[in-house]
């Protein structure tokens, strides 16, 4: 008996012991992928759905592994951000996402908004310091420029928050507030945001339209952004039916693998170039 629980000991601390080994074998992995140009960004598309037009794109963060081919961000954000090396990972999405929107400019392709994810803890009194300076360095006009954040950023210190929030929409930087309503944010400090857009969660979209609440929610969240008088943008619209919802009920912007998935940098600039129309 008393071997067994022994063995059983041995067995969930060696278990527990690999899951740290691991850990740590992917944030090492992670701060020389970022020396070494093993990251890299993907656009996805964002449409008006008045005009079919691409208006901007969401920066999604890919990290090339020599070994484990393209590996998603959900495998080494959430790490990143507990070991807070998600700090360095910002810094250098935005400045390849400045340094790719400075390079389309030069190539005279239209101008499109792109807009970057911002996790709570790059979400700091350096950050509208460091936007500026970025801004700047690639002689880029603020409003190319979108920081998406989410809920968990508004959490903490809800005034030191919105002081930051208006430095940043100072510089005519815009700011949306992503996966909208996932989160425990109260509705009566969303007045109090200085923010362009509200973001609708991709697990409303989902249930549009066969789920009565989602379609309730979407809903809700698109007359909440417009008598608050902000845009509202639906993600992972996967459907025609999700479209034609969305566009009934006034939503004015849609991004989801039913007009594109997130593009290598060449492909996005192609998508671009032929003025593309979902
Ligand atoms: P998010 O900000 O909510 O981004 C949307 C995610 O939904 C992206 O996943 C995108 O590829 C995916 N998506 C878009 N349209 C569809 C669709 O129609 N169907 C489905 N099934 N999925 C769709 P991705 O690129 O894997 O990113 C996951 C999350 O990782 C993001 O969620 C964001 O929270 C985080 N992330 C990505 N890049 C960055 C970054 O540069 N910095 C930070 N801090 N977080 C990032
Ligand atoms: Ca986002
Ligand atoms: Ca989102
Ligand atoms: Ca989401």
């Amino acid at each position: 008996e008393g071997d067994t629980d022994g063995e059983h000991v041995a067995f969930y601390s060696r278990d527990m012991n690999q899951g740290m080994q691991e850990r740590m074998r992917i944030e090492s992995g992670l701060r020389q992928a970022l020396g070494n140009g093993q990251l890299e960004l993907h656009y996805q598309p964002k449409f008006s759905i008045a005009s079919g037009q691409i208006i901007g794109a969401e920066a999604l963060v890919r990290w090339r592994h020599p070994e484990r081919g393209l590996v998603p961000p959900v495998e080494f954000i959430p790490l990143a951000e507990a070991t807070g090396l998600v700090v360095q990972v910002g810094e250098w999405v935005l400045e390849t996402a400045c340094a790719q929107a400075q390079a389309w400019k030069q190539a005279g392709l239209p101008t499109v908004r792109l807009a970057v994810n911002v996790s709570a803890r790059e979400f700091t009194s350096a950050l509208p310091g460091r936007v500026m300076e970025t801004l700047k360095r690639y002689g880029l006009e603020p409003s190319w420029l979108e920081l998406e954040i989410t809920e968990s950023t508004l959490m903490h210190n809800i005034d030191r928050v919105i002081g930051i929030m208006d430095r940043i929409t100072a510089l005519g930087v815009t700011l949306s507030l992503d996966d909208f309503g996932t989160g425990y944010s109260s509705l009566s400090y969303l007045k109090r945001f200085p923010i362009d857009t509200l973001k609708i969660d991709r697990s409303f979209t989902m249930g549009i339209p066969s789920d009565t609440n989602d379609c309730a929610i979407a809903s809700t969240i698109i007359s909440i952004a417009q008598q608050l008088k902000h845009k509202v943008i639906a993600e992972g619209v996967e459907t025609v039916e999700q479209l034609a919802f969305l566009k009934t009920s006034g939503c004015d912007e849609v991004q989801g693998y039913l007009f594109s998935k997130p593009l290598p940098a060449a492909e996005f600039e192609k998508a671009l170039r032929e003025s593309w129309t979902p």
